[in-house]
């Protein structure tokens, strides 16, 4: 073969793979480690909720069968749920899935996507494959500045993105602000609000952005079971949208993007309210053990609205990424989104967070 790279679409040669957390197991067997824990992809730390695991075993017994294209009953739960119609939702393998869907039914080459210039790198990789081209707007105080994205608008503007609260810093942007972004922005543009970490934002000014839908048809919410319901490794997140915008999502949509298994496993984890409370709780108390403890080491820390928590070190960020790693905690080195001095940490179990605060306090001293 002549030129394999003579082959590629253009476009995607620009594109850099997605780093993602170090997998535990990788890190036992690289560095022969026995005792290894991941703060690194804000996962939940409980797991997943019983029911859901135990009503996925008795699915096993059912794989040999299709899943359920349409989603029905998940689809019907999360309608009474939330109060939208079923033909208001979609559903993609990981909420991720629907940010690519997206790319794929909108953007044309050289349409513009709006996003924040720190935040969730999906959304850029979305435009990039689409040919579209990607204005980045600067955070301030670390959180969405929406009015410099709203001055960012052009003729060839089509989405927006608003990460909401935002993934890596942990900041929201509240109320007011979003009715008024969204009162601004022109109506042939999509606004997406990502609230992947909604239900653990705690603020009372967090937007109920469904509440929105009825006077925006603009606006599209994307949500996921990766998060506080524990199922990240079955790959399930929905969307919530206009009807019509909804069915040209669905165009894009494989026939059986949603497993069976993940269908069973996030009804039941809907409803085990309980497993959700819990792990509220325990994210509310580790959060403030570590702030606790941040405060004593005098490390500057962006308050967080989520399950993870941005941190400064003062010190190079990979090089304790690495001695971290060797210690056996995986955390986020927050380099590739332009801070040298910063992790990303995941609020875990109580001992996990003080395996972290120890080991973490041996390697800064260092
Ligand atoms: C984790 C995360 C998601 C969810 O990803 P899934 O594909 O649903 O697992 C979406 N957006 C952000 C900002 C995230 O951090």
């Amino acid at each position: 073969m002549a030129n394999k790279k003579d082959l590629i679409r253009e476009e995607i040669l620009s594109i850099k793979p997605y780093v993602p957390g170090k997998p535990i197991e990788e890190v036992k067997r690289e560095l022969g480690l026995e005792e290894v824990i991941k703060l690194a992809s804000n996962e939940n730390p409980l797991g997943a909720s019983q029911s859901a695991i135990d009503v996925m075993k008795k699915a096993a017994e059912d794989v040999h069968i299709y899943p359920d294209g349409n989603v029905y009953r998940l689809r019907k739960k999360l309608s009474e749920k939330l109060g939208v119609a079923e033909n208001e939702l979609t559903f993609g393998n990981g909420s991720d899935e629907i940010v690519i869907m997206l790319g794929q039914a909108f953007m044309n080459p050289d349409d513009e996507i709006i996003m924040a210039e720190t935040t969730f790198s999906e959304y850029r990789f979305s435009a990039n494959i689409m040919g579209g081209n990607i204005v980045q707007v600067p955070l301030k105080d670390y959180t969405h500045d929406l009015d410099a994205m709203l001055e960012a608008v052009t003729e060839q503007t089509k989405m927006i993105f608003v990460c909401n609260p935002n993934n890596p810093t942990g900041t929201m942007v509240g109320q007011e602000e979003v009715e008024e972004f969204l009162e601004e922005v022109p109506d042939d543009v999509l606004v997406i609000f990502d609230e992947a970490y909604s239900e653990y934002a705690t603020s009372d000014d967090y937007p109920e952005t469904i509440d929105y839908l009825d006077d925006y048809d603009n606006l599209i919410i994307l949500r996921t079971f990766s998060k506080i319901h524990g199922l990240a490794g079955l790959r399930i997140g929905y969307g919530i949208a206009d009807e019509e915008i909804i069915s040209y999502i669905d165009r894009v949509r494989q026939p059986f993007n949603i497993g069976a298994l993940a269908q069973k496993a996030a009804i039941a984890s809907l409803e085990d309210e309980e497993h959700v409370q819990q792990s509220l709780e325990y994210n509310q108390q580790g959060k403030k053990y570590l702030y606790q403890q941040f405060e004593e080491l005098g490390l500057d820390y962006v308050p967080t609205q989520t399950n993870f928590i941005l941190v400064d070190i003062e010190q190079d960020n990979n090089q304790v990424f690495q001695e971290m790693l060797e210690r056996g905690v995986i955390i986020r080195s927050m380099d590739s989104y332009g801070y040298d001095t910063k992790i990303r940490v995941t609020i875990g179990l109580p001992d996990e967070n003080k395996r972290f605060i120890k080991e973490l306090k041996e390697v800064i001293r260092d």
